[in-house]
């Protein structure tokens, strides 16, 4: 009997060891997978150290651009800080576009303000957590345009006052108030929608249904995903 039982205690140890072995390689295997996958993704979709050579500093190459880079307050959808500084970088072809808006809204006493350009690839995640609405926040899985660095949320300003024309909404009013067709916007606020949506059309840009601020720049599929960070981007 004595026998007996040691060979089942025998066997039962053995089998506790083999499960623990198969179950770490799997495991082990599982975190292989997902690694690999991880690097994949980042290899086809998001570059980390190039493509970003033609991202240039908004504010330096249109000095008189006004910027409000809410993601650098907490005065945004997410009550955070979520940007480590307050700046606007965008691709040189967009940028070059963005000029002549500039110009052209001068001759009528008015500029652009900017709440938004290039995002870093890894603030997506952050975004879509809170907000997994492909309406107001793209699915990282795709990313943004933002995170191409050829996407940009902007308004119209009295160069006068400095203040904000009226729009359909605040910025990042994730309703129906900010779609370009909601009927119920005061004919002020269409009319000034309408200017701005015109004139970033006739310099390269296409307007966005759900959001009045936010513009693609046209030809956005040329541009790689990037996870850049704003001080290697000031330091390049
Ligand atoms: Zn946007």
């Amino acid at each position: 009997m004595k026998t007996i039982n040691r060979s089942i205690r025998k066997m039962l140890l053995l089998s506790i060891i083999f499960t623990t072995l198969a179950s770490s390689q799997l495991l082990a295997s599982v975190k292989e997978q997902v690694a690999q996958a991880t690097k994949d993704y980042a290899a086809t979709h998001v570059a980390e150290k190039k493509s970003f050579d033609d991202l240039v500093n908004v504010a330096s190459e249109i000095p008189t651009i006004v910027l409000d880079i809410r993601y650098a307050t907490d005065n945004n959808f997410t009550g955070k800080t979520v940007y480590t500084q307050p700046v606007c970088y965008l691709r040189r072809a967009a940028v070059e576009k963005l000029k002549l808006v500039q110009e052209e809204l001068k001759l009528q006493g008015l500029g652009l303000k900017i709440f938004d350009g290039y995002r870093p690839y890894d603030v997506q995640g952050v975004f879509w957590k809170l907000c997994p609405d492909p309406r107001y926040v793209s699915d990282p899985a795709n990313g943004s345009k933002h995170n191409r660095g050829a996407a940009v949320d902007l308004t119209l300003i009295s160069l006068a006052t400095g203040e904000e024309l009226e729009m359909p909404s605040v910025f990042d009013d994730f309703t129906e108030k900010a779609h370009r067709n909601y009927d119920a916007m005061t004919p002020v606020a269409a009319k000034n929608c309408k200017l701005l949506e015109d004139v970033m059309t006739k310099h390269g840009f296409k307007g966005f249904s759900f959001e009045w601020w936010h513009f693609n720049f046209k030809g956005w599929e040329e541009y790689p995903l990037l996870n850049v960070s704003f001080e290697t981007l000031a330091a390049n």
